[in-house]
C-alpha cells in the first residue's frame, strides 16, 4: 500500500523498518537537599562535557562538510559560556534537580528561536531540543538511539528524526529516512539532500502505520513509501533500484555539451542559491548559472547582508564560472519566504502581494546595495542581473532607474564594474507572457519561472496541497505562454530565452521545450547531467514537429498523454 508524503530528498530506497522510539526523559522539579548542590553541578558538568566529546569524536570521523558543520554548531551550543553557569545559578538559588536545570536552560532558547519570524532560526529550535535530550540522557545514564547498531539496510521512521538520530553513526545502511514532522529546510532534510538519502516527510501516523522489521520501500521522487509488499513487488523493486544505480553512475560520467541527435545544442546550467553549492559545481558540467537565488542570502540572517558580504559571494562564484554565465537574480523575497528583519506584513495572499520586486522597488536601499554588489562582482567574470516577478514595462523601468543610480555612486565611489552588463527578466507573471513581443525590446534576456507563470496563470496557490491537482504545466494556456515568450527572443541574434522553473528538469517538459527551440535550461545541480542526456536522445526537427501538433490540442490530458509516449519511444531506460 503506498502512503504519499511530501517530498524531501529523491531516491530510491529498500529496507527494513527501524522505527525510533527515542524516549525523551521524563523531568520533574523535585527539589535537591542543600548537601547535593555541588555533587548535582558536578554531575550536570559532567554530562555537558560528555556530549561535548562525542561531538567531537564524531567531528573527527566525518568526511561530510555538512555534518561536520551541524556537529560544530551543537558544540558551540553546548560550549556556550552561559550554559553551566546558567545552569549552576539555578541549582544553587532554587535547589531544583540538575534534569529539570537543563531542562529549563534548552527549553528557554528553543522556545526563544521558535518565536523567530525568520524560517532557518525557527527550524534551529528543534536542534536545540535534540542537544537538551542528547544531554539529558547523559545526565540521566540513558542509552541513546544508536546507528551503530543497524547491520542490515534500513529505512528510519520516527515521529521527528532528529539530527543526532543520524549523528549516531554509520549511514551506510540507511536507505532512507521517514519523519511524521519536519521539512525540506530543516537541518534533517537539508542533510538527507547533501547525503544523498530518500526521505518522504509529514506522512500521518507514520510510527503507527510501519512496523518495526516489516519491509519498505521509499521512493523520495514520488514521495512516497510502500509497505505490505508482495514477493514480484519486492523483484520489481530491486530492480528499479539497480536501473537507477546504474543509469546515476553512467549520467556521473556526462560533461559533454547537450546537443540532439541532429546536432541542434541547447544550453544546460545550474540553478543556484548559496556558497554550500558553489563547491559542488563542476564549471566544466554546465554551461553557467541560469538562477541564483539571492534570497537564500538573506534569509539565514538577522540583519541585511552587507554589500561587501554580498559582493565576495558574487565575485567568488564569477570567478568559479570563468567566462561562463551567471545569472543572479535580485532578491525575490515575500511569498513563502519570509526574513525576521524584512518588514512585510502579514498577507491573506502572500503571493499575489507585497514580494520580490515589488518590496525592492519601495526599499531602495537595500535594493541599490545589492544592485551594487552585482554591479562591482560584474567585472569577476560573466554576470548578468534578473529582476523576479515583473508584471509590467513599468516595473522595469523603476528598477533600472534604481539601477542607474546604483552604477552612479559607484562611479562617485571610483568603484568599477561592467557597464554593459545584461539585464533580464523573469517571466512568471502571465501578462509579462502575453506581451513578451513588446516587452524583450527592453531587456536582454527571458527567463521562464514557471513554478510562478503555472500558478498565476491557473489561480493556484502553489503551497496549498487542497488544490495541487490543478497545479498542471501542460495546460494549453500555459504552453502557448511558453510558447509565446520563446518566439519573441527567436528574432534578435543577441537574446535568448531560458527556463529555470521546475518544468525544465521534467522528461515530458524537457520534450516540450526542446520542441519549442527554448535556447537554455537551467536546473538543479543534481539534474543537470539527467537533462543533457535526455537531451541527446531527442531529434530536433521531429521533435518540432510534434510538438507542432500538440499545440492544435485543447486538452492538458491529452498533450500529457501524447508526451508520455513519445518519452517512452525516445528516452528508453532513461524515463
Ligand atoms: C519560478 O517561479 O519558476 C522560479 C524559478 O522562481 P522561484 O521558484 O524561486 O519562485
Ligand atoms: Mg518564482
Amino acid at each position: 500500500m503506498k502512503h504519499y508524503g511530501t517530498k524531501v530528498s529523491n531516491g530510491l530506497g529498500l529496507g527494513k523498518c527501524v522505527i525510533i522510539n527515542d524516549v525523551v526523559p521524563e523531568v520533574n522539579d523535585s527539589k535537591i537537599d542543600s548537601t547535593s548542590i555541588d555533587n548535582e553541578i558536578l554531575k550536570v558538568n559532567n554530562s555537558i562535557d560528555e556530549c561535548i566529546k562525542s561531538y567531537e569524536n564524531i567531528i573527527n570521523s566525518l568526511i561530510d562538510d555538512d555534518l561536520k558543520q551541524l556537529c560544530d554548531f551543537n558544540k558551540m551550543v553546548l560550549k556556550a559560556k552561559s550554559l553551566k553557569t546558567d545552569i549552576e545559578n539555578n541549582i544553587r538559588e532554587n535547589l531544583i534537580n540538575g534534569a529539570y536545570a537543563i531542562t529549563s536552560y534548552f527549553n528557554k532558547k528553543a522556545d526563544d528561536l521558535s518565536k523567530s519570524d525568520n524560517n532557518y532560526l525557527k527550524e534551529r529550535s528543534t536542534d536545540i531540543i535534540d542537544i537538551k535530550n542528547k544531554v539529558l540522557k547523559s545526565f540521566m545514564g540513558i542509552k541513546s538511539f544508536d546507528l551503530s547498531e543497524i547491520k542490515e539496510d534500513s529505512i528510519l521512521v520516527a515521529h521527528e528524526i532528529t539530527p543526532n538520530i543520524l549523528l549516531s553513526g554509520d549511514l551506510s545502511y540507511v536507505k532512507g529516512i521517514i519523519s511524521e514532522i519536519g521539512g525540506k529546510t530543516s537541518h534533517v532534510g537539508i542533510l538527507a539532500n547533501t547525503l544523498g538519502i530518500p526521505a518522504v516527510f509529514g506522512i500521518k501516523d507514520s510510527i503507527k502505520i510501519f512496523s518495526d522489521g516489516e519491509l519498505l520501500f521509499i521512493n523520495g521522487n514520488s514521495s512516497y513509501v510502500e509497505n505490505e509488499l508482495d514477493f514480484s513487488e519486492i523483484n520489481n523493486i530491486k530492480d528499479l533500484i539497480k536501473k537507477e544505480l546504474e543509469i546515476k553512475k553512467e549520467l556521473d560520467q556526462i560533461s559533454d555539451k547537450a546537443y540532439t541527435i541532429d546536432n541542434k545544442y541547447f544550453e544546460v546550467c545550474a540553478n543556484s542559491g548559496d556558497l554550500v553549492e558553489l563547491d559542488k559545481i563542476d564549471k566544466n558540467k554546465i554551461d553557467g548559472v541560469g538562477l541564483f537565488r539571492t534570497e537564500f542570502l538573506y534569509l539565514n540572517k538577522q540583519v541585511p547582508p552587507t554589500e561587501e558580504y554580498l559582493f565576495n559571494v558574487f565575485k567568488n562564484f564569477a570567478e568559479k564560472l570563468g567566462d561562463k554565465k551567471v545569472i543572479i537574480r535580485t532578491l525575490d523575497i515575500g511569498g513563502d519566504k519570509k526574513c525576521s528583519y524584512i518588514d512585510i506584513p502579514k498577507e491573506e495572499n502572500p503571493f499575489l502581494g507585497y514580494r520580490a520586486i515589488r518590496y525592492c522597488i519601495d526599499n531602495k536601499e537595500l535594493f541599490k546595495t545589492l544592485l551594487k554588489a552585482i554591479l562591482r562582482a560584474s567585472v569577476y567574470g560573466n554576470i548578468s542581473i534578473m529582476y523576479p516577478m515583473i508584471s509590467s514595462l513599468e516595473d522595469i523601468k523603476a528598477c533600472n532607474a534604481i539601477l542607474n543610480e546604483a552604477k552612479s555612486d559607484l562611479d562617485g565611489e571610483e568603484k568599477i564594474y561592467n557597464k554593459n552588463i545584461n539585464v533580464g527578466v523573469m517571466v512568471e507573471i502571465p501578462s509579462i507572457a502575453v506581451c513578451a513581443e513588446e516587452i524583450i525590446k527592453y531587456v536582454d534576456f527571458f527567463s521562464i519561472g514557471t513554478n510562478d507563470l503555472v500558478q498565476y496563470t491557473l489561480a493556484v496557490d502553489r503551497v496549498n496541497p487542497h488544490v495541487s491537482k490543478y497545479y498542471n504545466w501542460f495546460n494549453p494556456g500555459v504552453i502557448k505562454l511558453i510558447k509565446n515568450t520563446i518566439d519573441s527572443t527567436k528574432k534578435y541574434e543577441n537574446k535568448f530565452t531560458g527556463m529555470c522553473g521546475e518544468l525544465a528538469a521534467d522528461p515530458l517538459g524537457i520534450i516540450l521545450l526542446v520542441g519549442l527551440g527554448l535556447d537554455e535550461f537551467s536546473v538543479n545541480i543534481n539534474s543537470v547531467n539527467k537533462v543533457k542526456k535526455l537531451i541527446s536522445l531527442l531529434n530536433y526537427e521531429d521533435t518540432n514537429k510534434f510538438v507542432n501538433e500538440l499545440l492544435e490540442l485543447d486538452s492538458s490530458l491529452e498533450i500529457e498523454k501524447k508526451l508520455d509516449e513519445f518519452a517512452k519511444k525516445n528516452f528508453g531506460k532513461y524515463y
